[in-house]
């Protein structure tokens, strides 16, 4: 199938090859090589830095209410291109076309929201101590930016990061995901083509530690953005540290998800099956240790395999299907040593735990039980389609198993008892807790975790926060 295009590097308003030679993308449900990637070298960087800076004095001149018509164009563009672009996403990451096209709409109402967002960058004034005096909070961009987003959704993951920089008045170098590059290339262009001065948003590709290793330590670059791993989060926000550099962190993760007796046990069996299995499981929020009370497990784990065993898996091309493959062969190897693991300790197969063909990269929707604490994949983020479903006997045993790990990022619990609901707010440690309903991810909400899932937001206004300076500008009369 072809329609895929070869994605070149953005730098200084031009979209040109890198002079690094190239990667092949594959498409995973197939195996194929559909098409090529440019990688950015040295020279391609230092590019990249001169072009940003220049287009950070020039785009923190132009007033919010211009930016934000900018963006409102880039966004509607986006809209107007969504078909297109939903057909490369797919065939370059592997899922279904419904959530190619969902996470398309969902970029550009981000864009929207930020472009609001840019028109209400409030500073304050505070009260003096003397009449002659005035004290006046002023924001001001931060800077130039180095954001880094992964594969997992090539756009929004991107999108957030460009949208509230783009917002605040930065300019930004995004290294795109070097195996799921043309989705994010479309964005990139959307807001080309919307008219955003050259040199305020450039895209590059590459080996990813080659770039961080030259972007980061650079005196134009003066916050870092980055979405992946907590491994390789710790090592960008120490080399951030070591050169003073702003950052927001937004690293894995290993949500529970707290069942309890008095739960509308359905509707939790129907929510938490969507997000468990939506993109193969390859979500940071994705639920992965189903905690659920001793009266209701076997309703449960029930409901949870059959809504497994209901899933089309296929390529995310072809109708009907609601999961595709995962991304690289790196998650069917990890989800073959994650099951071999559990099973070696004791846990119990529910269904599922097999590769599914000899041809891309498809697993079988997974439910284990029975897993025992020590299991790696009860520790280790499984970031794919792998449920664990667990007895809890009563609320602080659930509470001390869902803290239990260094990830905090997200939570779900369903109840129909408001005093659980309220001891539950106080008493989870993660940075979003979303109760008797799945409601994470919205522009206008904060997205992020704490503990080892990192610090800063993705969302609301808290997100724009981190691409702000904050300036105190007091004066006498
Ligand atoms: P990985 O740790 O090699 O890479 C994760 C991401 O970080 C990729 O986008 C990669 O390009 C980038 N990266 C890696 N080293 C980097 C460096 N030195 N500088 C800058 N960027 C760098 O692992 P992977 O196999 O690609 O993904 C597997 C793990 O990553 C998953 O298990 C999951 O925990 C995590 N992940 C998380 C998210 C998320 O949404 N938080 C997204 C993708 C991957």
């Amino acid at each position: 199938m072809s329609g895929y295009p070869d994605t070149q590097l953005y730098i200084n308003g031009l979209w040109r090859d890198g002079s690094n030679a190239h990667l092949s993308i594959v498409n995973p449900a197939s195996g194929e090589v559909i098409g090529l990637v440019s990688k950015a070298s040295e020279s391609d960087l230092d590019e990249a830095l001169a072009a940003a800076a220049a287009g950070f004095q020039q785009w923190r001149r132009v007033s919010a209410f211009e930016r934000s018509k900018v963006m409102r164009q880039a966004a509607e563009i986006l809209r107007d291109r969504s078909a297109a672009i939903s057909i490369m996403m797919t065939l370059e990451q592997g899922k279904p076309l419904a959530e190619s096209k969902a996470e398309t709409a969902g970029a550009a109402d981000t864009i929207d929201w930020f472009a609001e967002e840019a028109r209400r960058a409030y500073g304050r004034l505070v009260p003096p101590r003397a009449t002659n005096i005035r004290q006046m909070v002023v924001k001001e961009p931060v800077g130039p930016v180095a954001a880094f987003s992964p594969w997992n959704f090539p756009l929004n993951q991107a999108v957030r990061k460009v949208s509230a920089a783009l917002a605040a008045g930065c300019s930004i170098i995004l290294k795109g995901p070097e195996e799921t590059p043309a989705s994010c290339a479309e964005l990139v262009r959307a807001f080309a083509d919307a008219g955003l001065p050259a040199g305020v948003l450039n895209l590059v590709f590459g080996i990813p530690a080659d770039v961080s290793n030259h972007l980061l330590p650079h005196p134009v670059i003066r916050k870092i953005s980055f979405t992946g791993s907590t491994v390789v989060g710790k090592q960008l926000a120490s080399l951030a540290g070591a050169h003073m550099k702003r950052v927001t962190m937004e690293l894995g993760g290993h949500a529970p998800a707290l069942v309890f007796e008095d739960a509308d046990i359905d509707l939790a069996v129907r929510l938490l099956a969507g997000a468990k299995f939506r993109n193969a499981g390859q979500v940071c929020v994705a639920p992965t240790r189903f905690l659920i009370q001793e009266r209701v497990f076997e309703k449960f784990l029930d409901g949870l395999v059959k809504a497994a065993e209901a899933i089309i898996v296929g390529d995310g091309l072809r109708d009907g299907v609601t999961m595709g493959p995962l991304a690289n062969p790196r998650r069917v190897e990890a989800m073959e040593s994650l099951t071999a693991d559990a099973v070696m300790r004791g846990a119990r197969i529910a269904t599922g735990g097999k590769r599914i063909g000899n041809f891309g990269n498809f697993f079988q929707p997974t439910v284990l039980t029975d897993v025992p604490q020590d299991a790696r994949v009860l520790n280790e983020e499984p970031f794919g389609p792998m449920a664990i479903v667990n007895a809890f006997s009563d609320y602080s045993s659930a509470i001390a198993e869902a803290n239990r790990l260094p990830y905090g990022l997200a939570a779900y619990a369903y109840t129909t008892c408001a005093k659980t609901s309220a001891n539950l707010a106080r008493d989870i440690e993660s940075g979003m807790l979303s109760i008797n309903h799945h409601g994470l991810a919205l522009p206008e909400v904060p997205f992020g975790g704490i503990k080892d899932s990192g610090y800063g937001s993705e969302g609301g206004m808290e997100a724009m926060e981190g691409y702000f300076n904050t300036k105190l500008v007091t004066e006498a009369t």
